[in-house]
């Protein structure tokens, strides 16, 4: 059950404020920090929650689930894919979707470019890294980053934001927070890396969620994505 509007205010009010503490501990401006909301399992409801409270977008891991949503809604709101994305379905998505943080290969790039440039329409992406070599994650390795964003930059209709990643969950709740930030600092690094080259200033560091959005602010994130915190734990597995 979707909680009550009064408490994802405060829910949210929390959350921009564990926001707000690890950008005054990093010396960071928090307005350079969004908060996503991320409403996968929850019902369209929950969109118009993110909307009504001034967030401008929710996030969504599975394209079916997002189409039926937002035909279900009105919310101002702008929604962004952050789950796996198979080639086959790059045509919905590219149509459904405002962006796609979770473009992880060429073939990928290929269809969405093409998808795009039939809907007449330039699709914003973020390439999703898996830094923390977590081969339970997707993502494109560290090492074909450079590839990928050459392959992303010189399509017509696609436009690279930035990178997203998320951090493999450790053994214990230490391990797991050493993991986020050893994943979260490597994520910075390539993005600066390859900021310098040109082509693209990848503004965007799509990292952190719940459990880990202080090391994420930390390590330089610009776009946290949180669920939990939000909207409570999820009863049907994402
Ligand atoms: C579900 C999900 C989140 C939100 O996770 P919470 O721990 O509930 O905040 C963030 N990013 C991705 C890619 C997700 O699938």
């Amino acid at each position: 059950m979707l909680v009550a509007y009064e408490e994802f205010v405060r829910r949210a009010d929390a959350v921009r404020a564990r926001i707000a503490t690890a950008c005054a501990a990093a010396g960071r401006d928090p307005r350079e920090v969004e908060l996503l909301a991320v409403t996968k399992t929850h019902p369209a409801a929950a969109a118009g929650y993110a909307a009504r409270y001034g967030l401008r977008a929710v996030g969504e891991n599975r394209v079916q689930e997002a189409v039926e949503k937002r035909a279900r809604t009105t919310a101002a709101v702008a929604w962004e894919l952050i789950g796996h994305l198979q080639s086959n379905k790059a045509r919905i998505a590219a149509r459904h979707f405002d962006r796609v943080q979770s473009v992880d290969g060429e073939k990928l790039l290929d269809h969405l470019d093409r998808a795009a440039a039939e809907l007449g329409r330039t699709l914003p992406v973020l390439l999703q890294i898996n830094a923390g070599h977590d081969p339970a994650k997707f993502g494109a390795d560290l090492s074909d980053a450079p590839r990928l964003l050459d392959a992303a930059l010189a399509k017509k209709n696609l436009r690279v934001d930035g990178l997203m990643t998320i951090a493999p969950l450790g053994a214990t709740p230490a391990a797991t927070a050493a993991h986020a930030t050893r994943t979260f600092v490597r994520l910075r690094a390539l993005r600066d890396e390859l900021a310098l080259r040109g082509g693209a200033p990848l503004r965007e560091l799509s990292m952190g969620m719940t459990g880990d959005l202080e090391v994420a602010v930390a390590a330089g994130s610009t776009l946290v994505r949180v669920g939990t915190a939000l909207f409570g734990t999820r009863d049907t597995p994402p």
